[in-house]
């Protein structure tokens, strides 16, 4: 047995130091778009937002009731000759005098003259007059201009991936049109012998091509243009082919397959002569190997040929990789502890991510491993929603020990 031969190996790479290289490369793509609101979503912006106006524009009422002057109210049952009605979208013209109340709607502009907002449920109505119960503090109820956003104040920064409430949120600034970064574009192919593509029959030691598949469900999460290049034989000439004609249009180029020891050298040979690529070993598991570097203008992400191998170093490589490129700061995905509920394998030497079920149990978050492991499982994959994160020093974990939790909240 040649037990922790791997341990702390000087060649390889930890996964922090991994990614520090990458995203020192990489830069955000030139290129913008302006576009309409709609079109906008998951796009990140390119300059920042400034509101040209105070959100909300006008005095209103927090709530159905009557708008009123404080000072008129005396002990509970205050009488009050309610004068007209303001509706959102249809203010009262006139002012609110003394022992006057104008009926308001949530929303509607509280008149001038009145410095409060007495609810509905606190009052009574009777005639042309309303009864007021209970006390009530000056300035009760009232929204006040700008309380949401000043007028000159920057509302959403440059970098920022809008998501659903800032789309809203632009509209209520009435901006119909945002400058976006240009979508990076990432090509990709699978390369091998033994794979085909779905529908093909499957000869003697096929296997049918999953990883193509996997990145491009992968990148449709992401605001990038997705060009699938295919399958690519192992084969020098077909290589080189694929590679220029990627190199060619993409922004970033993602192959899987063919990078770890041993494979033939011809992606090698022809990455060499196309570019500068550096072969990593990393001190991971699953996901050894990785190949990054450039392809003339592109960045180029040689990821292992293991479907599981293939979408750990897609989630903690790529995906930071595209969201710099994308325009936005890499978003470190959430972390979290929880206990786990199975005794797990681990050698010291790699950081592990194994596929795991988490789960809320009481008050506690509980993680339940996937079962078997191998970098070629990708049922377990299927049926996790977080890695467990091993450090790299750590050895075996004993049920009821605490555990770092990555979920695949919007990853996969
Ligand atoms: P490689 O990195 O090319 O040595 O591939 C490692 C393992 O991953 C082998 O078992 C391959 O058959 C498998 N593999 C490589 N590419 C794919 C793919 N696109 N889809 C599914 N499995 C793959
Ligand atoms: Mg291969």
């Amino acid at each position: 047995m040649n037990h922790g031969c791997d341990e702390f190996d000087p060649n390889q790479l930890t996964v922090e130091q991994a990614l520090e290289r990458i995203l020192e490369t990489v830069a955000p793509v030139s290129g913008r778009e302006r576009l309409h609101l709609r079109q906008a979503l998951d796009r990140v912006l390119l300059e920042p937002v400034v509101a040209t106006f105070d959100v909300p524009p006008h005095r209103n009422s927090a709530m159905d009731g009557y708008a009123l002057r404080a000072a008129d109210l005396g002990t509970d049952g205050t009488r009050l000759r309610v004068v007209g009605r303001s509706m959102a979208g249809a203010p009262f013209e006139g002012r609110v005098g003394a022992g006057e109340a104008v009926r308001i709607m949530t929303g509607a502009v509280v008149p001038e003259g009145a410095d409060t907002v007495v609810m509905q449920e606190q009052t009574e109505r009777e005639g042309d007059e309303v009864v007021i119960r209970g006390n009530h503090r000056e300035g009760a109820n009232i929204r006040h201009p700008g309380e949401d956003m000043r007028a000159g104040s920057t509302v959403l920064e440059a970098g920022r991936q809008l998501n659903a409430a800032d789309v809203g949120l632009l509209a209520s600034l009435g901006i119909a049109e945002v400058t976006v970064y240009r979508r990076p574009r990432v090509a990709f192919f699978s390369t091998g012998d033994e794979l085909r593509g779905i529908g093909e029959p499957l000869g003697e030691g096929d296997i049918y091509d999953s990883n193509r598949y996997t990145l491009d469900a992968l990148l449709a999460r992401l605001p990038v243009e997705r060009l699938d290049m295919g399958v690519i034989p192992d084969d020098l000439e077909a290589v080189r082919k694929a590679f220029r004609e990627a190199a060619a249009v993409a922004d970033l180029v993602l192959t899987t397959g063919g990078v770890s020891v041993g494979e033939a050298d011809y992606i090698k040979t022809v990455l060499e002569e196309l570019g500068q690529i550096g072969f990593w070993r990393i001190a991971m598991k699953p996901g050894k190997p990785l190949a990054f570097g450039n392809l003339g203008q592109a960045h180029f992400f040689g990821l292992p040929g293991n479907p599981v191998s293939t979408m750990a170093t897609f989630v903690l490589f790529v995906r930071p990789a595209l969201q710099r490129m994308m325009g936005r700061s890499p978003e470190a995905p959430l972390r979290l502890r929880a206990r786990v509920l199975n005794d797990l394998r681990k050698s010291p030497g790699r950081k592990d991510h194994q596929r795991g079920i988490l789960r809320q149990e009481g008050g506690e978050l509980v993680v339940e491993t996937t079962g078997l492991q191998g970098s070629h499982v990708l049922s377990s994959m299927s049926r996790a929603n977080c890695f467990i994160v091993l450090p790299r020093g750590s050895g075996p974990v004993a049920s009821g020990e605490e555990v770092e939790v990555l979920p695949f909240f919007g990853l996969l």
